[in-house]
């Protein structure tokens, strides 16, 4: 079965009369990168990825396959800055510099443009993706050539489900928290193991989940499918429905 959204899955005629119905193109963007070893590595433009598909099913429109580039750092790091070593990049984490990033985000939006797209949504699944798509679109007055950039971020529709959500937890919205692993956990349950969050402390390998208080590891290991499903399903909804009025 095709998903009749999804760009790299229609046939030409198909893909015409879906844009002619909603010239809207919808595109993530996000690393491979570590959220803890209870996490798949994909989870950023995974997550944003589906956010789009399912966005895609209520405004129509076209998902171009997930782009899995994204910067570091805050701000993003350039290949010179990458290059010195003297930053963490949590391997095997692999993150690209900003400057390929603003290559491949411009030339995108460029082509979709010249191929008749009225908006975009630049969709950054991983913070620094999110701020340089957001600085790109501020650069261009939100528009390249005729067509909207309309940009967001992972948390950009659900931040307020995720702070009600948190518990206990002081800081819900942390890198690879119970959000980002329950929606991890949506994308497929074996994605995510559960049992390993402790491991996270004495595992050799470098992590951005290294340190965090037990309040914080209870919060994670008490992620669910039907939570992440929320989250996804919540985003998937609003953004359609900013998508549908920019589309008018
Ligand atoms: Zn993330």
């Amino acid at each position: 079965m095709r998903d009749m959204h999804r760009w790299e899955q229609l046939r030409p005629e198909e893909f015409l009369t879906e844009q002619e119905r909603a010239p809207v193109v919808y595109c993530a963007f996000g690393p491979m990168e570590d959220h803890g070893l209870q996490n798949a590595l994909g989870v950023d433009p995974g997550k944003a990825h589906e956010i789009c598909r399912r966005a895609a099913h209520i405004s129509g429109g076209i998902v171009f396959p997930m782009v899995p580039f994204a910067p570091a750092g805050a701000p993003p790091l350039s290949r010179e800055q990458m290059l010195t070593g003297e930053f963490p990049l949590f391997p095997p984490s692999l993150f690209v510099s900003v400057e390929l990033c603003r290559n491949v985000a411009g030339e995108l939006f460029e082509r979709f443009a010249a191929l008749g797209f009225r908006l975009c949504v630049g969709f950054g699944g991983h913070g620094p993706a999110a701020s340089l798509l957001k600085q790109m679109a501020g650069e261009h007055n939100g528009d390249v050539t005729g067509m909207s950039l309309l940009t967001c971020g992972s948390t950009t529709y659900t931040a307020d489900i995720i702070r009600e959500s948190g518990g206990d937890d002081p800081k819900p919205l942390s890198h690879g928290g119970k959000w980002e692993t329950a929606m991890n956990m949506a994308l497929n349950s074996d994605y995510v193991d559960l049992s390993r969050v402790r491991d996270i402390d004495p595992s050799p390998i470098p992590s951005q989940l290294k340190g965090r208080t037990d309040t914080q590891l209870r919060g994670i290991e008490a992620a669910t499918v039907a939570f992440g499903e929320t989250l996804i399903d919540t985003a998937a909804e609003r953004l359609a429905a900013e998508v549908k009025g920019r589309l008018g």
